[in-house]
């Protein structure tokens, strides 16, 4: 079979890949410490598993509206009028099974052959891949590591044209662990607002934060109109396989995305839905307890990589990602992470991985415990040595 010519534009996530690829080497008997992935090795609140649990036992294995049930939907609203501070109606919410599917269904539904889409670089894979994949421009906005890995506003009106259509800005940032200031958020809102461009604000990581409060873009004045903000279950919750995640938008976009989704998924999982609920409505204590050890773990990964001949470490504010520069042991990034799975036994990802500004840097995911990450700094450590 001949596939659409736009499947040779579709690019991919390679952590999925290099997890393949660690587990064929402990199929072999090696060990690896898996510093690939991006979820938290926390299990799911126990009361969030007893309301999904409760929720299939009351028969909730059927079909519900394309959009979320309307339980869901209200808690979303109201849960970002309050953090958001503006009011939101539980028809702005699409439920999706994840918050992946919000990029997705964005760009299929704003973007055309030809526009211009601005985005971080290095960023989540999967905003450049669907920009290439509708047919339109990839804009890169270089994230800087002078810069803490935000990147320059002074420079984003230089990079649209009149076929810039929409703006993704993610914060706090995958993979870098940046987030974006106030300050930043002010000029994206002007620009935006000058040249009526739309904003993905993908606010995945909101909660994983180790100071100050998360500023959102939806809380800006006059942003509402323009604003897609992502946002779902599986980092705050530990949920990532529940598949559970929204958008928040304009009621009438939110009614093509409820169409695309009709098309595709039919509807986000029932019972999981309901797990949602819980999560959002219930006792939030497991969660920011988890925030807690993340910030251990920074604090045990970032001095331990800055100790390492070749590597330089920024402190991340937010995510449970570091970026290290790796250019001083002499080796690309590429070839460093091969050479860590290989002589180290530790499974990470090389910084193009997330976009050609990537160059010269890895990422780490240290949603692990404290244990396995000194393991793994001391086996990179030596495996360095030997360079
Ligand atoms: N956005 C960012 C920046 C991410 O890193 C991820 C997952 O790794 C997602 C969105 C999607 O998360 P999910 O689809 O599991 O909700």
């Amino acid at each position: 079979m001949k596939p659409a010519r736009a499947m040779s534009r579709l690019g991919t996530e390679t952590a999925f890949e290099v997890l393949a690829r660690a587990r064929a080497l402990e199929a072999q008997g090696r060990e690896i410490v898996h510093l690939e992935i991006g979820e938290p090795d926390f299990d799911t609140p126990s009361n969030i598993v007893e309301a999904g649990g409760t929720a299939l036992q009351q028969g909730y294995t059927h079909y519900s509206p394309s959009a979320g049930i309307p339980e869901l939907r209200e808690a979303i609203a109201e849960y970002t009028s309050k953090t958001r501070g503006v009011e939101v109606s539980p028809e702005q919410v699409v439920v999706t099974p994840g918050g992946k599917p919000i990029m997705f269904f964005s760009i299929l539904a704003l973007v055309e052959e030809g526009d211009e889409v601005l985005y971080p670089n290095p960023g989540f894979p999967i905003y450049e891949s669907m920009i290439n994949f509708v047919g339109a421009k990839a804009v890169p906005l270089p994230l800087q590591e002078e810069r803490e890995f935000r990147f320059d506003v002074s420079e984003l009106a230089d990079k649209v044209s009149p076929r810039t259509k929409m703006i993704i800005i993610n914060t706090p940032q995958n993979p870098t662990g940046s987030v974006l200031t106030k300050d930043d958020l002010e000029v994206i809102a002007q620009v935006a607002d000058e040249h009526d461009l739309v904003v993905l604000s993908d606010e995945i990581y909101e909660r994983i934060l180790y100071e100050g409060q998360h500023v959102s873009f939806l809380s800006l004045p006059g942003m509402q109109k323009r604003t897609i903000l992502l946002n779902g279950f599986s980092k705050t919750y530990a949920m990532t396989g529940w598949r559970l995640g929204y958008g928040v938008m304009p009621e009438e976009l939110a009614a093509h995305i409820t169409r695309l989704m009709t098309n595709s998924n039919s509807c986000t999982a029932t019972f999981t839905q309901w797990a949602g609920v819980e999560a959002l409505r219930g006792s939030q204590d497991a969660s920011y307890k988890m925030v807690a050890e993340f910030k251990r773990r920074r604090d045990v990964i970032v001095p331990g990589l800055n100790a390492i001949k070749g590597i330089r470490c920024v402190e991340p504010k937010g995510a449970f990602y570091v970026f290290p520069n790796i250019e001083g042991t002499g080796m690309n990034e590429r070839q460093f992470a091969d050479y860590l799975m290989e002589e180290a036994g530790v499974a990470v990802l090389a910084g193009t991985s997330f976009g050609q500004y990537g160059r010269g840097y890895i990422r780490l995911s240290y949603a692990n415990s404290v244990e396995n990450i000194e393991k793994a700094l001391s086996s990179i450590e030596a495996a360095v040595k030997k360079l």
